[in-house]
């Protein structure tokens, strides 16, 4: 993806108020992020534990999301998939995340859930750059371009239950 820039990061949420887009916390290393092998900016929100937060490109605009995960539920699975990257990872390497969903269907208190890598590192497991620490990846007959495809296409597809 293209490299993004703190205002790019703060105007692209589409489950937040501007407020608190305004304020969250953004990483400090823009500048060093590998942007050639990421398909989305993935964070979590040094301050509060229990927040992350994702920056995807949709066709020609940016859609950021605030998700959210309970810390009780951190470590409770042995061993779990990401739905995103189908990255296998012992412990707490995988969470559930919520999203509250775009709009009024968000105000209403609606959310979306999704099993995903706990360090929202999906991009560097498929590139093989980065390696789960005792988990793994299945054996693909897939190239990498298609199942950087898939990676995104799992990712569009929870997008579009956010905004729909
Ligand atoms: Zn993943």
């Amino acid at each position: 993806m293209r490299p993004l820039t703190e205002q790019d990061i703060r105007n692209s949420f589409i489950n937040c108020s501007k407020g608190e887009a305004k304020r969250l916390a953004i990483p400090r290393d823009l500048g060093e992020r590998p942007w050639d092998d990421l398909d989305f900016l993935g964070w979590r929100d040094p301050g509060a534990p229990d927040r992350s937060y994702l920056v995807a490109e949709r066709a020609d605009r940016l859609v950021g999301v605030a998700l959210r995960f309970p810390s009780s539920q951190r470590g409770f699975l042995h061993r779990s998939m990401c739905t995103l990257c189908l990255t296998t990872h012992p412990g707490s390497g995988v969470s559930l995340m919520t999203a509250r969903k775009a709009g009024a269907a968000g105000r209403e208190g609606n959310s979306v859930g999704v099993y995903m890598c706990t360090d929202l590192a999906c991009s560097l497991y498929v590139r093989g750059k980065k390696v789960p620490e005792a988990g793994g990846r299945f054996h693909e007959s897939l190239t990498l371009d298609e199942q950087i495809t898939r990676t995104v296409g799992n990712l569009s597809a929870f997008l579009d239950k956010l905004e729909g």
